[in-house]
């Protein structure tokens, strides 16, 4: 790339140049700053952390020190794309916390920016609606004057994946596909099936509930990939606040006291799953969005910045996969999140009790099959498995409740 200088500013020299058609500003060395992409207005390659618990103060360090809003004008619409999974009073850990959010709009009005979202769809068994209110997002809606959107209200544009992957077209919201400024806020936490979730994940909740479902049935992780290759966040903050270490939909919340900022979502997971205890290349949706020519999965070349000490553990211990953790057998393939939520909720609970046992086998999601055998107790646990199989007990809700779960077990042991 041939390096000129485009601009300066009272403290900067900008020097840059085109690199696969996108604008490169490279900022003097002295600056620390690294790749600064104009046409964004952010850096390319950082990635912020921030640790502590005063989320105003960590906000508003993180987007100074990253200049990340500095190309926000007045009339732009600005979306902020939280991660509400569930609309229950048991969110914390799983959902996006509000106080996070609400650093976030405070920052974004400060550039005198009046047109704010907040656009989620939640999970199967859930309303992003409900969640709204549940989580406190309403009031926030009323103290800043701002829009609500449930995405699985929206209208939804079709698209076709650049990348390679299980689906030929995906359908996108409007309120994402048509905004200025796209913000993804997710938390970081454990997930069945990809063991992590974070930025890249949290994405699927801006497709309609058919195709979120379709994911699962398919191959997820390719489909993430390709979801990535379509929609390309302006900005992304992860509440690190609190996350979960065992379950994608919460319930055991665990404290992790930080934030994370940066623009690509490979390089924001990635640092994330390294915390999380894994290596970047053994979540699978990371590994392919960067074979895929997404971004960087490589820590060694990942700029991190942390702009102060960790006040606790730095990193953290992935737990045993639940097909390891209880005494009876799993089929689980393609089942969407709060089915398995509430599954593995429902195992811990039935192994507190002493009630599972090698003779009981369970079969969910769209895709997991079993061969009758003797002397066993098959348990259909949601309306995929219990349509495919003749299992001894069938819940063909969708998804069954814990509570069922729990039932159905305790009346054949
Ligand atoms: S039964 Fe479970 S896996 Fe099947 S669609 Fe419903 S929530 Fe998803």
């Amino acid at each position: 790339m041939a390096f000129r200088q485009f601009f300066q500013d009272q403290t900067h020299t900008y020097k840059g140049g085109f690199l696969n058609s996108a604008l490169i500003i490279w900022t003097e060395p002295e600056d620390g700053l690294g790749l600064f992409c104009k046409q964004k207005g952010y850096l390319m390659g950082d990635v912020f952390i921030i640790y502590g618990d005063q989320i105003d103060d960590m906000i508003r360090r993180l987007i100074e020190e990253s200049g990340a809003l500095n190309r926000l004008r007045p009339d732009d619409t600005v979306v902020i794309k939280p991660n509400l999974v569930v609309s229950r009073p048991q969110w914390a850990g799983v959902n996006t916390d509000p106080r996070v959010v609400e650093a976030l709009i405070k920052q974004i009005k400060e550039r005198g920016v009046d047109r704010i979202t907040i656009a989620d769809g939640s999970g199967m068994g859930y309303n992003a609606t409900k969640a709204f209110k549940i989580c406190g997002y309403t009031k926030l809606k009323n103290r800043y004057n701002l829009q609500l959107v449930d995405l699985e209200r929206d209208r939804f544009v079709k698209t076709s994946p650049a990348v390679d992957g299980p689906f030929s077209s995906l359908e996108i919201a409007q309120t994402i596909v048509e905004c200025d400024f796209l913000i993804n806020v997710p938390v970081m936490k454990a997930h069945s099936e990809t063991l992590i979730t974070c930025s890249l994940k949290n994405l699927k909740g801006v497709m309609p509930r058919a195709m979120k479902t379709a994911f699962h049935g398919r191959n997820l992780h390719r489909a993430i990939a390709q979801l990535a290759g379509v929609v390309s966040p302006d900005l992304i903050v992860v509440d690190g606040l609190q996350g979960d270490l065992s379950s994608e939909t919460g319930r055991t919340p665990v404290s992790m006291e930080r934030m994370l900022l940066g623009h690509n979502p490979v390089e924001v997971d990635s640092v994330v799953a390294d915390t999380l205890g894994y290596a970047p290349r053994d979540i699978r949706h990371i590994a392919y969005s960067a074979d895929a020519g997404l971004g960087n999965c490589d820590l060694e070349t990942i700029r991190i910045r942390k702009l102060n000490r960790p006040t606790r553990n730095e990193r953290f211990t992935p737990p045993v996969h639940f097909s390891k953790r209880f005494p009876c057998h799993i089929r689980a393939e393609g089942a969407c999140c709060t089915c398995m939520g509430n599954f593995i909720f429902a195992l811990e609970r039935l192994q507190e009790k002493g009630m599972l046992s090698n003779r009981i086998r369970f079969l969910i999601g769209q895709k997991a099959e079993i061969q009758p055998e003797k002397g066993t107790v098959t348990v259909a646990v949601g309306q995929c498995a219990a349509k495919k199989s003749e299992a001894d007990i069938q819940l063909d809700d969708c998804p069954p409740s814990t509570r069922d779960i729990c039932k159905s077990v305790s009346s054949v042991v």
